[in-house]
């Protein structure tokens, strides 16, 4: 291990895992990352979270933010709006997502999902239907890590562990992979089953990624589904919320994700791309049902977060929507994705340990499985996920991973999330190093199972 590494007990921070020692990062430039060691990382997950889609460094970004809390920092919404949120709430909706009329600010995806969730509550209760309160979502899922969030999950094991007493039950279905539900047909079936059981006038939302990032990297259910779940929101009245909080900004190859999928939300959260890792702002914005329902009713949405809607985080939101559409870097992702997603394909070609190279835009997911049979769930103690980031880190990549295997609904699986700024040759870099990395691991892996 090398010296530069901080370890647990040598610092005061709370680390999230203390076995692992951590390396430090000192700067970026825009997709690569020079730690405290003097290391050069390639950056294929956009700060490792999906969050800097302009890369490290994005001057103009930075100049605003500057510029704004020269004139003002921090104001709190309950006394005074300001002209960065009125701008940024109106950009938003005339320029990523017409099909949405009002926006509510805050700081985290984890409290944007928390106020969509309030917000179809809400909508439900000044429309006389107070009953409704219950939430479906699909089991596989990332939502946020306060205790509303994460109970929009059914990775008990992973994600709920010791606090299932503080979670309300909701219900989940199994994911429509290849594994369960590959015509997204029981699904269906399952969402029938859970508003039978639970009463349909009981049901206040369902509650999903339109295509997933960490908990199922780059899938979407099949087109059967959605056009499924339209019907049934028709008729038995509950709303559909779509967490945007990865997808939201252009990640996927349009503004928001849903734009590519046959149904639309009445709700929708936006979180990392917003201040693409210059300031910490996310946002629900909804349609004008929703609105309109609490105009007409208890006329207060009275929920209120510290940060929302404060004039520098709105400013930075304001000059990221700014760049992204300066830079054409939508439409960017919309024309590279597909030949990156090939590109990755045809370098993970022949590794056994691959079972799926998926995803739109540059949100793409590699799905890892037993290479024994290529299809079992990899051995939960063996941590493949983990060691794919650290193989990569010796390759000088910075991948995300996820290791839900203990849920049982899928197993390793790899992010790559460039920045949209990325140039060809950096792209090309960072599938050549993955590539690397995953026949290193696949030996590892191969050696380990056969001796066992
Ligand atoms: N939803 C999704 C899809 C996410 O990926 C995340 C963060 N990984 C969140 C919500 C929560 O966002 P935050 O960590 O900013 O609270």
């Amino acid at each position: 291990m090398s010296p530069e590494r901080i370890r647990a007990d040598a610092t005061s921070t709370f680390p999230r895992n203390l076995d692992h020692p951590e390396p430090s990062i000192e700067r970026g430039e825009g997709v690569w990352l020079y730690t405290t060691a003097g290391e050069k990382i390639l950056d294929a997950c956009s700060g490792g979270a999906m969050v800097s889609t302009l890369g490290h460094g994005a001057q103009a970004v930075i100049d605003a933010g500057v510029e704004q809390a020269e004139k003002i920092a921090y104001m709190y919404m309950d006394h005074f709006t300001n002209e960065p949120q009125e701008r940024l709430a109106s950009l938003l909706i005339e320029v990523a997502a017409p099909q949405m009329s009002y926006v509510r600010f805050a700081s985290s995806g984890s409290e944007a999902n928390e106020t969509a969730l309030r917000l179809a509550r809400q909508f439900h209760v000044d429309r006389g239907e107070a009953d409704r309160w219950r939430v479906i979502s699909p089991a596989q899922a990332y939502h946020g890590a306060t205790m509303a969030t994460i109970a929009l999950t059914g990775r008990t094991r992973t994600m709920h562990g010791p606090y299932g007493q503080y979670l309300s039950p909701h219900l989940h279905l199994k994911p429509s992979t290849w594994r369960f539900d590959p015509s997204g047909a029981a699904a269906l079936e399952e969402l029938d089953r859970a508003l039978g059981e639970a009463g349909p006038e009981t049901v206040s939302a369902f509650f999903c990624e339109p295509i997933s990032a960490a908990a199922l990297p780059g899938y979407s259910p099949p087109e059967k589904f959605w056009h499924g779940l339209a019907e049934r929101r028709e008729a038995h009245g509950f709303v559909v919320c779509f967490d945007e909080v990865v997808t939201g900004m252009g990640r996927t190859g349009t503004w928001f994700a849903y734009q590519q999928l046959p149904i639309v939300p009445d709700i929708v959260t936006v979180g990392k791309g917003l201040g693409a890792g210059y300031a910490p702002i996310s946002a629900a914005l909804c349609r004008r049902h929703i609105y309109d329902a609490i105009a007409a009713g208890s006329r207060a949405f009275d929920l209120g977060h510290t940060w929302d809607g404060a004039p520098q985080s709105c400013a930075v939101g304001l000059a990221v929507v700014e760049a992204l559409v300066a830079g054409r870097l939508v439409e960017r992702v919309r024309e590279r994705g597909a030949a990156l997603r090939d590109q990755l394909a045809a370098a993970l070609e022949g590794n056994r340990l691959v079972h799926d190279v998926r995803g739109r835009g540059f949100l793409l997911g590699v799905e890892l499985v037993d290479p024994r049979d290529g299809r079992s769930i990899l051995p939960d103690e063996m941590q493949v996920a983990d060691r794919v980031e650290e193989v990569a880190f010796e390759h000088g990549l910075l991948v995300g991973s996820t290791h839900s295997n203990a849920d049982g609904f899928t197993g390793d699986e790899v992010v790559l999330a460039p920045a949209f700024t990325a140039t060809d040759d950096e792209l090309e870099m960072m599938v050549e190093r993955l590539a690397r990395t995953l026949a290193e691991v696949e030996s590892w892996v191969s050696s380990r199972l056969v001796r066992a």
